[in-house]
């Protein structure tokens, strides 16, 4: 605390981003990123575009970038908006579309930037319990809010909601946004990108630091009806016209048109996924059934907090929340096939 800090900072208490620890040797199973680099394409495309052009700013609108996200998606570039990363869209977008006259509503076990971000922005919001299962329960969504925000799969559960459900949210809340938060949707769900035509009040929002091994470079974006990407551009142009840097673009494009490498990722990833949830099980796991890139997971016997601890001290990071309903679970990022049959050998090892 400083004496020439403006008092408004007191009230906030920040997000806490998972451990990145500076030793190289840890098996670091805690942050979801891809346990494997990005496409060569990437670094090639970025050294290509590493040259004296650095000292020109960078395009503000980012407009090959948006050409090419809509191209994949079936959506027109102004149907896009970019930011560094997802979280700077998500922060626009709690600014830009949501309303201050009745609380947001969004999951009581879900992204832990959501509360951070009302508080900044000084929105209310109600958090709706998940189901005893950890289902997301939209039926309780059906009352007045100033907005609706979840990320589909949930985190830190991994559980994906059916489209069909998000439809019928959106068709009972039409004079306030719902938006779909997409950080893990390429790992097994069905993304809502392609409701967008049809549903004014929907917002999804994507990003390519998890299944495009691009955590580094800070890329996100949101698809939406053109009003909707109006109002984003509004607050970006009034915050840092320039989010993504020259780099960062050439970067994405490159990740995008590198079709192979992203279904070969995200398929080896996929099955490393589900023989890990298998494996866990083995040895007295209860595994929610994950469509992310993570697994969440408690023992029947052994408690999160040990077995957090003991996988430290064998140089094996994992997630746990302090957080009622869920302190008995690990949030545990699926890695290499190498780096899951490590973690399961210091499992057994622990449990014996
Ligand atoms: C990781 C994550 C994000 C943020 O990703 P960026 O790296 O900022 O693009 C957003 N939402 C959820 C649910 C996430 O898990």
């Amino acid at each position: 605390m400083s004496r020439y800090w403006n008092p408004q900072l007191l009230a906030l208490s920040p997000y806490v981003p998972g451990e990145q620890p500076r030793s190289r040797d840890l098996i670091k199973l805690n942050t979801n990123e891809l346990p494997r680099g990005p496409s060569p394409k990437v670094l090639e495309a970025l050294r290509q575009a590493s040259d004296d052009r650095l000292r020109l700013y960078p395009d503000p609108e980012s407009t090959r970038l948006r050409e090419t996200w809509a191209g994949q998606l079936g959506l027109k570039p102004e149907q896009v908006f970019l930011g560094n990363g997802s979280d700077e869209v998500l922060a626009h977008t709690f600014k830009a579309l949501f309303k201050p006259d009745q609380p947001l509503l969004f999951p009581d076990i879900t992204y832990s930037f959501y509360p951070v971000y009302s508080q900044f922005f000084d929105l209310d919001f109600e958090c709706v319990p998940l189901a005893p299962d950890f289902s997301l329960s939209l039926a309780e969504y059906r009352r007045g809010n100033g907005g609706i925000i979840f990320p589909n799969p949930n985190a830190p559960t991994g559980l994906f909601t059916p489209l069909q459900q998000i439809e019928e949210l959106l068709q009972s809340n039409t004079e306030r946004v719902v938006v779909v938060d997409e950080a893990y949707i390429d790992f097994g769900g069905e993304s809502a990108s392609g409701l967008i035509d049809h549903y004014p009040n929907l917002l999804v929002i994507q990003t390519l630091s998890k299944s495009r091994a691009l955590a580094g470079l800070r890329v996100g974006a949101a698809f939406g009806q053109a009003q909707l990407i109006e109002g984003l551009q509004r607050v970006k142009n009034s915050f840092n016209s320039y989010p993504l840097g020259r780099l960062a673009e050439v970067g994405a494009v490159a990740a995008l048109e590198d079709v192979d490498w992203f279904e070969a990722m995200t398929g080896e990833l996929v099955q490393t996924r589900d023989s890990l949830s298998a494996s866990l099980q083995q040895l007295g796991f209860e595994v929610l059934p994950s469509a992310a890139n993570f697994v969440f997971t408690r023992h029947s016997t052994c408690s999160a907090v040990t077995l957090y601890e003991e996988l430290r001290q064998r140089d094996i990071l994992v997630r746990h929340f302090k957080q009622a309903r869920i302190d008995e679970f690990l949030r545990i990022s699926v890695g290499t096939p190498e780096q899951c049959a490590a973690l399961l050998t210091a499992l057994e090892d622990i449990l014996a």
